[in-house]
């Protein structure tokens, strides 16, 4: 088999990230996409570290709504597509930014998924970052398939899966473990996305997913993995989505903030 010649070209622009970490859910909306803004968000405060986020969700993009880049135009020259900036040291790449409409929705079959996620790692010129995030559509798929095999040389550094502590949720997380055992990938670890709801009228926390809370810390020690921590609910996380901001930013203190800042910290 010849090798694709694309390899070369992505493994020039990939020399210049120091870490390429995907974001894995095993389940559509549990969080996946939000994770990945708010860490792109935190990790960028610190003004001498840059960071890319690259939403390779190509049925359902929503980064450019959450970092509150709708609308707007990539920019393509001869070297490539630039990404979009949010600071100097925040750049943003999206199907989304590439769809005529934000409602257009993409029903493609594989290779031309592929060939868009190839697109994407050739074609984007983030230039040196200290962190490349990748967020990714839900499940293990043609598209995950396609990236680590487009970055089997300059290698993915490790991936965060996100789940709810749902067990229908968790069952799948034991698919997105083995499908990184099986490519290579380290699993960072999991996150466990809205764990409980403190009324903030009366206090009383409600486990939303009562029957299996702790569900997740359970699997991880079981599958030998990194367990980062459980992020409540919390209804301004949806606010700030909506609004395209950092929630991190707009709320610094609440549990949730908190607990963001905890699982940040083990990366
Ligand atoms: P996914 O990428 O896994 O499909 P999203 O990140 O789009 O999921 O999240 C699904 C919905 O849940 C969004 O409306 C988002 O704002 C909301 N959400 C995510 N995390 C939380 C949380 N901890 N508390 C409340 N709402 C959340």
């Amino acid at each position: 088999k010849t090798a694709d010649p694309a390899l070369p070209l992505i493994n020039d622009r990939m020399a210049n990230v120091k870490r390429k970490i995907l974001i894995l859910s095993g389940k559509g909306g549990v969080g996946k996409s939000t994770f990945s803004s708010q860490l792109a968000f935190a990790l960028s405060r610190d003004s001498d570290v840059q960071v890319g986020l690259c939403d390779v969700d190509i049925t359902g993009p929503s980064q450019p709504k959450i970092m509150g880049l709708e609308g707007e135009p990539v920019h393509q020259s001869n070297t490539g597509w630039s990404p979009i900036y949010i600071e100097d040291n925040l750049a943003v790449m999206s199907i989304g930014f590439l769809l005529p409409s934000t409602d257009d929705a993409v029903i493609w079959r594989g290779p031309k998924k592929n060939g868009l996620i190839k697109q994407f790692l050739k074609d984007v010129e983030w230039g040196s970052l200290d962190y490349l995030l990748f967020d990714t559509p839900p499940g293990t798929s043609d598209e995950h398939l396609s990236v680590v095999q487009y970055l089997k040389d300059s290698r993915v550094d490790g991936a965060i899966v996100i789940t709810t502590p749902q067990e229908v949720a968790l069952a799948d997380v034991r698919k997105e473990v083995n499908f990184c055992k099986k490519v290579g990938v380290k699993v960072l670890g999991v996150v466990e996305n809205m764990n409980g709801f403190v009324c903030r009228k009366c206090g009383t926390e409600t486990k939303v997913f009562a029957a299996t809370t702790g569900g997740a810390r359970r699997m991880c020690e079981e599958f030998g993995v990194p367990f980062l921590g459980s992020i409540p609910l919390d209804p301004r996380i949806v606010e700030c989505c909506d609004r395209g901001v950092s929630f991190l930013d707009e709320v610094p203190d609440s549990p949730a903030t908190h607990a963001y800042h905890e699982i940040i910290k083990k990366l």
